[in-house]
């Protein structure tokens, strides 16, 4: 069976005005799953996730019991939400769509020389009155701390994945874009930096040979003239248009412009096509009536 990677987006699985209890997150991922059906019965699935609410609940965490228990590092918290959300997606996808399910916890290698390094831009974790970490920018609503949002080079734990896939299972992977690992002489050194999961889920699907690349986020399509008055769908798009479109400016950093890049690199590494839709949308999307399609 062909492959689809299919990259969750923030609101498949927590809502911005939400607390986050696990029953909730919990709800809201067999919801998501349940949708998953119709590909789930033309594709091996694998399944990347983001996890900015819930490592950022975790930062909280730390950072509220310092004086009782050690703070851990970002990429160990990172690890941490990997199991957490991972758990939770195995439980439904094996509970609704019947499949059998595997988690991979997985390390995405960075280079050291990324410039990303020199000019970190990726918000994490609380806002604190003040500035207790060197690497905190104000914002309005505090102090914040940011780390850099290095390119992924490769998916270092394809391996494992490719045969689990091969072997049938719905494999969960690269949760919070990965955790971000650099290599130093011979061995891996964890990084406190974050990866887009776009980029790594691009880089994941191409490594698989996987032919569909799915973005499932909190838009039904992708828009030209996003939020303004003129605003319109994009309902078909090839490689040259949707690279004209980001040229000219169109997708917004950190959010849609990640998306766009990602399924750029996927469709030119041999990737056929990219669906970017809601998790509502994605049975019409396969039938090509919803969403945005890039070939
Ligand atoms: P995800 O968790 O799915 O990665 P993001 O917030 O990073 O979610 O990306 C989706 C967001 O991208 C949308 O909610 C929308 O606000 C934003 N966006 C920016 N530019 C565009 C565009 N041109 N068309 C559609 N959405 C856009
Ligand atoms: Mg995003």
């Amino acid at each position: 069976m062909a492959i689809a990677a299919v990259a969750l987006g923030g609101n498949a699985l927590i809502h911005p005005k939400e607390r986050g209890t696990a029953e909730k997150q919990i709800s809201r991922v067999n919801n998501t799953i349940a949708l998953l059906k119709p590909l789930s019965e033309r594709f091996s699935l694998v399944l990347t996730h983001g996890n900015g609410p819930q490592v950022g609940n975790l930062l909280l965490q730390q950072e509220t019991a310092k004086d009782i228990v050690p703070p851990m590092p970002l990429d160990t918290l990172d690890a941490m939400t990997q199991g957490q959300l991972g758990y939770w997606i195995q439980q439904a996808v094996e509970n609704v769509l019947r499949k059998n399910a595997a988690t991979i916890i997985t390390r995405v290698l960075v280079d050291e020389k990324d410039p990303a390094f020199e000019k970190p831009t990726k918000p994490i974790g609380p806002y604190y009155r003040e500035k207790v970490f060197s690497n905190m920018v104000k914002e309005p609503e505090g102090w914040r701390r940011v780390v850099p949002s290095p390119k992924p080079v490769e998916i270092i734990d394809i391996e494992e994945i490719a045969s689990l896939v091969g072997r049938g299972f719905v494999v969960i992977a690269c949760g919070g874009g990965g955790i971000p690992v650099a290599k130093e002489k011979d061995d891996f050194i964890g990084i406190e930096a974050v990866v887009d999961k776009d980029y790594s889920t691009a880089k994941l699907a191409s490594q698989l040979k996987a032919d569909l690349l799915v973005f499932l986020t909190d838009v039904p399509t992708v828009y030209r003239n996003y939020g303004k008055r003129n605003q319109n769908p994009l309902y078909r798009l090839n490689r040259r248009d949707a690279q004209a479109l980001l040229d000219a400016g169109e997708f917004k950093e950190g959010s849609m412009k990640p998306k766009i890049e990602a399924s750029i690199s996927f469709l030119v590494e041999g990737g056929k096509q990219v669906i970017i839709t809601t998790v509502e949308q994605i049975g019409d999307a396969l039938k090509g009536s919803a969403g945005t399609i890039i070939e």
